[in-house]
């Protein structure tokens, strides 16, 4: 079964296409990794895919929700972690707010923040940060998890935490979709990886398919991380 599907998108920003034609699906339970240099298109795919940009042309049909990690956690800084957390269940899904608190908990529990529930983001390095924000994606209960670049404002000391949060959420399978510049890390974690050069899908199929392709920009972009 197919959670999203996007058929021939296309968009431009000043006459200038970003995006030349891009088809893709994620299927239940897959995880996505989407690497590519910088300007490719790869955060635009992101926006478009999860509604903050409307594409040109193409269609985009999803099933149920998603939720959101960016690269730069995006907190609400005058929250605590746990309203943080809590606000939009509460607040836009209307559930009870008990049963948000204490899933909120469990969360907080299983990201290692169990003590920070009252901390304000200020007050925490950018690891534990993008763990609640994480958590706060993880609350709303979202049927596929979009990642756009998740540790690439992290100290490289902090980027181990994170991937680990990623690479467990894919073992529950987790639906996800992950822009990263981690090589390895999309390697080890993703079912499916498309390679984006200017606009296009210049690759796609498994890890070893792409890591492995002959294509002379992907050569050429894995060569920077020799
Ligand atoms: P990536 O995430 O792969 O680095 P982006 O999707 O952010 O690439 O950007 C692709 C291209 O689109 C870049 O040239 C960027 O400058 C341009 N772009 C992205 N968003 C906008 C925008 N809102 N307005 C104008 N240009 C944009
Ligand atoms: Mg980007």
């Amino acid at each position: 079964m197919s959670l999203l599907e996007m058929k021939h998108i296309k968009k431009s920003f000043n006459g200038v296409e970003v995006l030349k034609d891009i088809s893709l699906t994620v299927d239940k339970g897959e995880v996505l990794g989407i690497i590519g240099p910088s300007g490719s298109g790869k955060s635009t795919l992101l926006r478009c895919a999860t509604g903050l940009e409307t594409q040109d042309e193409g269609l985009i049909t999803y099933e149920g929700t998603f939720g959101l990690v960016f690269q730069n956690f995006n907190l609400f800084p005058h929250y605590s972690v746990l309203k943080n957390i809590t606000d939009a269940p509460i607040k836009v899904q209307k559930r009870k707010k008990e049963e948000v608190y204490r899933e909120a908990r469990e969360l907080l529990a299983k990201m290692g923040l169990s003590n920070k529930e009252n901390a304000y983001p200020y007050q925490l390095s950018g690891g534990q940060q993008q763990r609640v924000s994480i958590a706060r994606a993880l609350a709303m209960k979202p049927d596929i998890l979009f990642f756009d670049e998740p540790t690439s404002a992290l100290d490289p000391e902090l980027t181990g935490e994170i991937l680990k949060v990623i690479k467990d959420l894919a073992a529950e399978h987790m639906t996800m979709v992950i822009v990263t510049h981690e090589m390895n890390f999309a390697k080890n974690v993703s079912d499916h990886i498309i390679f984006m050069d200017n606009g296009y899908i210049a690759v796609e199929g498994t890890p070893e398919e792409v890591f492995g392709s002959s294509n002379e920009r992907m050569r050429e972009f894995l060569g920077k991380f020799e």
